[in-house]
């Protein structure tokens, strides 16, 4: 249609063009005529069109240049007629300067204007009539276009109002389909909002949202009725905050203004209180939505109250379970056949003390299985997949450490839909204490049982109240004759085994029992009835075995033991003893008879001796001139004999005197001793230029006066044996030794003993007589050489061994000798 109108415009266009530009021409001419006409006729009225004619067609030229905007040869054309103009214009011009007045016209003058005017009205013309022809061609052009346009149009038309009618029907199906929809969406939705309703009670929720464009907050009616509350009975987050618990509200209240604020989601948990005062707990979730420009917080409110106690009853007995598990030493597996994969709980693993993830349990299992166990697992599980019935077994399986294990697994079977098995899951125990506690009691159960067989003991429990054995065990079928495995019917212990002449002690020694201590042994003896019927006699050692719940004691436990053989050699042993005693009288008396004696002997003996001294000094003095040198000579060796055996009587009564009926014992410092001792061998030490060197020396309880006389007599040896040649030379030491160290001279281990050593370089002896020389009257060296009496180191034995102590001698010929002394500490 444009194109036509268009057409249209331009043929319109080029028609106005031809016309302006033919209104141009006749202008000119116009006014051409008119000059013509004035200057033939002088009349000035022909003047009329020539006056304003060339503004006329100087106007036109402009709207026809306008006209021609888009048409460029046009536009020069115009541009050039516009010039042919101007000229036409000077030339006729040139006639208004002529004189108004006719006379003074002049042809001759006029005629070169005229003909170049008629030439540039030619000229005029003919680029008019190029003007034209161009438009004409465009007209042409124009004139075929709205031809064509007109031809094409209608169908145009038609297919333009088909196409209408077309998306007409299509808009109104459309809409006809649309209203069909909403009705069906109205339908829809009012069932949604009534499932909605119901899901909001059954779920035991309620709904809100918060506007942002208006800002309002609205419940559902069932958020309403979560609070017990009326509906609108609150409107604004406040509100609804006043039921929150105390505890929870600022913590609501920050978390709702956040997800509002910063357009997120909520899901919390947390108190209300309804309107009637009652506790829920209740999850609130929220939502930031977006529709039509503005935002909308929507969420929900749900009472999980119930959930919430399950869920807390249920972790606590999840921990609780956990905890057995872990006390219990039990873990969980689970194995399912169809993707091979077999998984422990935490517990399990860490009853074969692996952490999680070190081994892989679904392929590991076999490796570490006891063999003897394996083929029964395998065959338990084997059975539980084939049949579908759970399995229980105990097994050993190694640990990780290689430690043996014993576990007790009971399973489960899983099963699908069709019934197929398609796994198992179950637990596993660790026994290993246990089973090891079973082996430990076994075995000490075991112990006590061979011990009392390889005893010759009978044990017993027997209950004071019933008066009869509970339990009995041990060789009673060597002692008593019967069978283990025969029924021992205890009454008869008492009638028929027991002596009747015991039963009285056997009572009271009952009764005592019964006030006893839990720890006190009570001991009797008795006679039984053996197997061979002899008598034979036992003895019991009781003690309390069980109480009653009012402390009193109600069963004893004792081991009877045959005592006959012991008894009779304890009788044996009795009378040896009897007799043992009377010879040890008669000895003793026999002893204080002989010592009475040697003290009467020795004592009466010196009488006599003294006055054959005496006697034989008088003689030897008065008639010295009437004897002979030979008599003299016997006669000093009467005196010499006589005061030998003094000496020897002497001796003889200081060792008899040497006992201990007066003992008294003192804590003497032997350091006094060895100088007391130096003291009274003085002359001989300064004679002989004895050294004597003591070491510092302890304080020791002993009998001072033997002691005194013991170190005389040692020390009074070392320098009686010393050699001629040499000054003796004593060395006194002491020192702590241990019993064990002189156990074999028989001293006590348990006992520490002071060792007092004193050394010589004297003449020395020969080892061989160590003991020889305590013995009374032994004597290694000639009396003429070295004067002596030969009991000496026996008193000093005798004092030794009164003071429960031990003396050695140690001796090397020509070096010197060691006497050592050992007393109790
Ligand atoms: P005696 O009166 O003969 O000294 P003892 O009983 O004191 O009698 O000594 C017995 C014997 O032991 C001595 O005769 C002597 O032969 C020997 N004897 C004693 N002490 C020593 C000593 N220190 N060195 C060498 N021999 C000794």
């Amino acid at each position: 249609m444009n194109d036509l109108v268009d057409a249209t415009d331009l043929i319109n266009k080029t028609n106005t063009i031809k016309l302006k530009l033919e209104q141009t021409l006749s202008y000119l001419k116009d006014a051409e005529a008119g000059q013509r006409g004035y200057l033939l006729t002088k009349d000035t009225s022909f003047l009329k069109p020539y006056y304003g004619a060339f503004e006329k067609a100087e106007q036109i030229t402009y709207e026809i240049d306008s006209l021609t905007r888009d048409n460029k040869d046009q536009q020069e054309n115009v541009k050039m007629l516009y010039l042919l103009l101007n000229d036409k214009y000077s030339l006729l011009n040139f006639y208004q300067t002529l004189p108004r007045d006719s006379s003074a016209f002049n042809p001759a003058v006029a005629e070169p204007y005229l003909q170049s005017g008629r030439r540039k009205m030619d000229e005029i013309r003919n680029h008019i009539a190029v003007m034209i022809n161009k438009e004409d061609e465009l007209l042409k052009n124009g004139t075929q276009e709205k031809k064509r346009y007109v031809n094409v149009t209608p169908f145009f038309l038609i297919t333009l109002s088909l196409l209408s009618l077309g998306i007409l029907i299509i808009s109104f199906l459309r809409i006809q389909n649309d209203l069909s929809e909403q009705r069906k969406m109205k339908t829809k939705l009012s069932v949604q909002n009534e499932t909605f309703m119901h899901a909001e009670e059954s779920a035991e929720q309620g709904t809100y949202a918060l506007n942002d464009k208006t800002r309002r907050l609205s419940f559902s009616d069932n958020f309403y009725t979560l609070l017990e509350a009326e509906r609108e009975s609150f409107t604004t987050l406040e509100g609804f905050l006043e039921h929150v618990h105390p505890d929870d509200k600022p913590f609501v209240r920050r978390v709702a203004k956040e997800a509002y604020k910063h357009k997120q989601s909520l899901d919390i948990r947390f108190r209300v209180y309804t309107k009637n005062g009652k506790l829920k707990y209740v999850r609130a979730t929220g939502k930031t939505v977006s529709t039509d420009g503005f935002y909308m917080m929507v969420g929900t409110l749900q009472d999980v109250t119930d959930d919430t106690l399950l869920n807390e009853e249920l972790k606590r007995r999840e921990q609780q379970l956990r905890q057995a598990h872990l006390l219990g030493k039990i873990g969980v597996w689970e194995t399912d056949f169809i993707t091979k994969k077999t998984t422990w709980s935490n517990e399990l693993y860490n009853i074969f003390g692996y952490k999680r993830g070190e081994i892989d349990v679904s392929d590991t299992d076999a490796r570490y299985i006891h063999p003897e166990d394996m083929q029964e697992l395998n065959k338990a599980v084997q059975k539980a997949r084939e049949t579908g019935e759970p399995f229980e077994i105990e097994y050993r399986r190694f640990d990780k450490h290689g430690k043996l294990r014993y576990v007790y697994s009971k399973s489960e079977v899983k099963k699908d839909d069709k019934g197929d098995v398609t796994g198992l899951f179950g637990v596993i125990m660790d026994i290993t204490q246990l089973r090891e506690k079973e082996w430990e009691l076994r075995e000490s159960e075991l112990f006590s049982k061979k011990i009392i067989e390889l005893l010759p003991n009978i044990i017993y429990v027997y209950d004071l109240d019933e008066d009869r054995d509970l339990f009995i065990a041990g060789n009673t079928s060597s002692i008593l004759n019967y069978d283990p495995e025969n029924n021992y019917n205890t009454d008869d212990i008492m009638k028929e085994l027991i002596h009747y002449g015991d039963y009285d002690k056997i009572k009271i020694h009952h009764a005592n029992l019964r006030k006893a201590h839990d720890n006190e042994i009570h001991e009797i003896e008795y006679r039984f009835l053996f197997k061979n019927g002899r008598w034979i006699y036992m003895l019991s050692r009781d003690m309390v075995f069980k109480r009653n719940k009012k402390g009193e004691v109600s069963q004893i436990i004792g081991v009877a033991m045959d005592i006959t053989d012991l008894k009779r050699s304890n009788e044996n042993l009795k009378s040896l003893n009897n007799i043992l005693v009377k010879k040890n009288d008669e000895l003793e008396q026999l002893n204080e008879e002989l010592s009475s004696f040697s003290y009467v002997a020795s004592h009466d003996l010196q009488e006599p001796l003294r006055k054959i001294r005496t006697f034989t000094n008088l003689i030897a003095e008065k008639d010295a001139d009437k004897l002979s040198p030979t008599a003299k000579e016997y006669f000093s060796r009467i005196t010499a004999a006589v005061m030998r055996m003094q000496k020897l009587i002497e001796a003889l009564l200081s060792y008899s005197r040497t006992n201990i009926s007066e003992a008294h014992y003192e804590l003497t410092d032997l350091n006094k001793l060895v100088e007391e001792t130096k003291n009274d061998l003085n002359e001989m030490i300064k004679e002989k230029n004895v050294v004597i060197e003591s070491c510092k020396l302890p304080s020791v309880k002993i009998l001072p006066l033997q002691f005194h006389q013991l170190f005389l007599n040692i020390v009074g040896n070392a320098i009686k044996y010393s050699k001629p040649d040499m000054p003796p030379h004593i060395k006194i030491t002491a020192e702590l030794t241990d019993g064990t160290d002189i156990a074999k001279l028989g001293a006590n281990v348990q006992q520490h003993y002071w060792k007092l050593s004193f050394v010589d370089n004297g003449i020395g002896f020969d080892q061989q007589y160590e003991n020889k020389i305590f013995e009374l009257f032994q004597r290694l060296h000639g009396k003429n050489e070295y004067p002596g009496t030969g009991i000496g180191l026996a008193i000093c034995k005798k004092i030794v061994q009164n003071h429960s102590g031990y003396i050695t001698a140690t001796g090397k010929s020509g070096i010197g000798s060691t006497f050592n002394i050992y007393i109790p500490e």
